[in-house]
């Protein structure tokens, strides 16, 4: 498999002990370095509800696929079973101004439940 950032192939040492728990890789172990995961969680509070930000980078990169596709999924599996009556939501990029937090206010109050947002990376 090709790592979907640098395009090089991804090697992994398969040992005993893992040989049966190989997982999928989409970056390799360099771009893991260069584009560090560091997941944030904001809360903003809505009128009646709230709206929960989890972000995977503190820095906006622009990736042409979607190589974190497994950290998001992880998180995601992870919300859902926590929280299974919220609305999870996925977005590359998140802006939060007066505009879209109308927006969320609404969605929330009309499904009467609390949101969730991953998101690559978050501003305001
Ligand atoms: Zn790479």
């Amino acid at each position: 498999m090709k790592c979907l950032i640098c395009n090089k192939r991804i090697t992994s040492k398969i040992t005993f002990s893992d040989f049966f728990s190989r997982r999928n890789r989409f970056v390799c172990d360099k771009c893991y370095e260069t584009f560090p995961i560091h997941i944030n969680y904001n809360f903003i509070p809505l009128e009646k509800y709230g709206l929960n930000i989890y972000s995977i980078f503190d820095k906006e990169y622009h990736f042409k696929n979607d190589p974190f596709v497994m950290e998001t999924s992880k998180i995601f599996n992870y919300l859902y079973e926590k929280d299974n009556n919220s609305i999870i939501l996925l977005e590359k990029k998140l802006l939060i101004n007066e505009y879209s937090l109308n927006i969320y206010q609404k969605i929330a109050n009309i499904n009467e439940k609390n949101i969730f947002i991953i998101c690559d990376y978050f501003f305001i």
